[in-house]
């Protein structure tokens, strides 16, 4: 994997009130949500002493002096069960929707991020990184946050009314919980310090083993063709030790915390039943009825599994936090296309495909050769233009300029004699179609893979499209004709097939220059002379910049622009260049 990018300062190194004001943010919009979940967990937490309050006057006086009716225990049993169901429901309620609302907004403009993205974010990140970030963090970061915050909500508010029904019952015998609860927060903030570190580091550990799990899936045929199977579970198993680590120690600090703080509690609960049996001993009036101290080791009881949940509840809130916030932290290292969308005035609506290159340069890395040095090119609108030169010359790279794809980083790309960064990108890229080796369909029919872009879907145009490339019978003889669901990047189409869909999708789209690189050099010949048809049709009329690997296929082109270590070398049309005899005829030689 490539050396991780430095990122505008993560988020785990600002200080925590910003953070939560932060994430605050996306959780702030649903106010009526907030009223009724703190209202109800509120009151979840004020009917808990409710119960051990009932039981102290039934047993100091109801079964002895039968003063009470003996109907109205049920009913206050079932009334106050009835109540704390209720405002459970809405508590819990209230806050997933909260959570769910926040989610939503978060997601989506994670996602318009990705879809305004500076490109150079696609060679920062994998794909699999952007999607567990965008889909599965997001989602699991709100909702164990949320999870964790019904609960310390809940239980919060359940502890300070227990602890204050412990006070009006006897305020010296809770003057002993009070010290528990400073102990007890301390352990925990030492242990959620650590925690969240340790959180993070496993968080990039799990991308990067996933990674290796989706490069080998991609891999599979070279990496056994290569034997690299030991080096690659070597890789694997070494990424799998440091999670598995990280999990231990993960768990070694949330473990730990459990037992400590129960340890403190048990230290203070055995003093308090010494305190409480003394004093029920001393004639002097304080005395402890049954009923009391009943009341009392029951309310102080209780206590304990809500303060336990509440030491708990650290870790899903460190991790849910760690998790949004990889989110945050990707939003804030994107930055976005730059565009000028206040130049639609003076560009036109189609262009005439007239395409200038004025000494222009391209830098991928500070470290590296520029992949463009100084190339000035002049295509005319209608003409077709062959690039051709070796792997890595920068035949690619110069078609990415056109729709912008890659930035320039000197020099001037003009497109009928305006300047490619006056044009607004939505109507600079109107003008161009591309076909490339890589292209990528996706998960919809047939018609809208075509139609890509299209707010209405013209069906006799994509047939017509599918005609003229050449896959008009193939579209008829699947299940659902043009409306067949294509699957998850059209795996059952052939090269040839989706070649051919990309040209139809190039057909449609009518553009007035076309690029096409390389667009048949994965295709055996049979499927190669079906896609040059369908190609040279699509040519017709337009400005087409087309690369290709096979010499013979450009021999018709205009001109034949060759191409050396990111400069053009020569230029001329086919007998030109082979009467020249330079690289272009020797490349022929090769060929032939
Ligand atoms: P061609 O299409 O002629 O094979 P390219 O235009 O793809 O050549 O590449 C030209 C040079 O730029 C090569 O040295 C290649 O390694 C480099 N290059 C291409 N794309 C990138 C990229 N996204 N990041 C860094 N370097 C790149
Ligand atoms: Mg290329």
């Amino acid at each position: 994997m490539a050396s991780p990018d430095p990122q505008p300062s993560p988020s785990s190194q600002r200080p925590m009130k910003e953070r939560l004001r932060r994430l605050w943010s996306y959780f702030k919009q649903y106010r009526a949500g907030w009223v009724l979940a703190i209202g109800s967990t509120v009151a979840t937490g004020i009917t808990e002493p409710a119960i051990p309050a009932l039981l102290q006057p039934l047993l100091d006086r109801g079964f002895t002096q039968g003063e009470l009716p003996i109907w109205m225990v049920p009913v206050t049993v079932i009334g106050l069960f009835m109540l704390r169901g209720l405002t459970q429901f809405a508590g819990q309620y209230a806050l997933a929707r909260i959570a769910g609302e926040g989610m939503l907004v978060l997601r989506r403009q994670l996602f318009d991020r990705l879809l305004t993205a500076d490109l150079t974010l696609f060679s920062r990140q994998s794909a699999s990184q952007l999607a567990n970030t965008i889909v599965y963090e997001v989602q699991n970061g709100a909702s164990q946050l949320v999870q964790a915050v019904i609960t310390a909500a809940r239980d919060g508010f359940t502890v300070i009314a227990l602890l204050a029904y412990l006070f009006y019952l006897n305020w010296s015998l809770t003057m002993i919980v009070l010290v528990l609860v400073p102990c007890v927060a301390w352990i925990l903030k030492v242990m959620t310090r650590h925690l969240y570190k340790v959180t993070r580091q496993s968080q990039v550990a799990t991308d990067e083993l996933a990674y290796v799990v989706e490069e080998n899936v991609l891999a599979h045929r070279m990496v056994r063709l290569h034997g690299a199977q030991g080096a690659q579970a070597e890789r694997f198993e070494t990424l799998s030790r440091r999670l598995r680590d990280l999990a231990l120690k993960a768990t070694r600090s949330s473990a730990a915390t459990t037992p400590l703080t129960q340890l403190v509690a048990s230290v203070a609960l055995s003093t308090m039943i010494g305190i409480a049996l003394s004093q029920g001993q001393s004639a002097d009036g304080r005395s402890i009825t049954v009923g009391g101290f009943v009341a009392f080791i029951g309310a102080m009881l209780m206590l304990v599994a809500p303060t336990r949940r509440l030491a708990d509840v650290v870790n899903p809130i460190t991790r849910g936090m760690a998790a949004l916030e990889r989110g945050l932290d990707l939003m804030d290292s994107v930055e976005s296309e730059v565009d000028n969308t206040s130049g639609a005035e003076q560009v036109p609506q189609r262009a005439q495909g007239h395409i200038e290159l004025r000494d222009v340069s391209v830098r991928y890395r500070d470290d590296a050769a520029p992949a463009l040095d100084g190339v000035s090119l002049r295509i005319n609108a209608g003409e077709t233009v062959a690039l051709v030169g070796p792997s890595g010359s920068g035949k690619s790279t110069l078609v990415n300029l056109l729709p912008r794809f890659v930035q320039s980083s000197g020099g001037q790309i003009l497109l009928d004699d305006v300047d490619a960064k006056s044009w607004p990108l939505a109507a600079l890229r109107a003008q161009f179609a591309l076909v490339s080796q890589d292209v990528t369909m996706l998960n919809d029919s047939v018609a809208a893979n075509v139609a890509l872009g299209a707010s209405h879907i013209d069906r006799d145009r994509v047939l017509a499209c599918l005609e003229d490339a050449n896959l008009a019978a193939h579209v008829a003889s699947l299940p659902q004709g043009m409306d067949t669901v294509l699957g998850h990047n059209a795996t059952e189409l052939s090269g040839g097939q989706r070649q051919r869909l990309a040209i139809a999708r190039a057909l449609y789209k009518d553009a007035p220059v076309l690029l096409l690189d390389e667009a048949t050099s994965a295709l055996d010949t049979e499927s190669e002379r079906l896609v040059q048809q369908a190609m040279r049709r699509v040519m017709v009329g337009r400005t087409t910049l087309v690369i290709a690997h096979r010499l013979s296929t450009i021999e018709h082109a205009d001109r034949i622009v060759v191409m050396e270590r990111g400069k053009i070398t020569e230029q001329g049309t086919h007998t030109e260049l082979l009467a020249a005899g330079g690289l272009y005829a020797r490349l022929q030689n090769y060929a032939g």
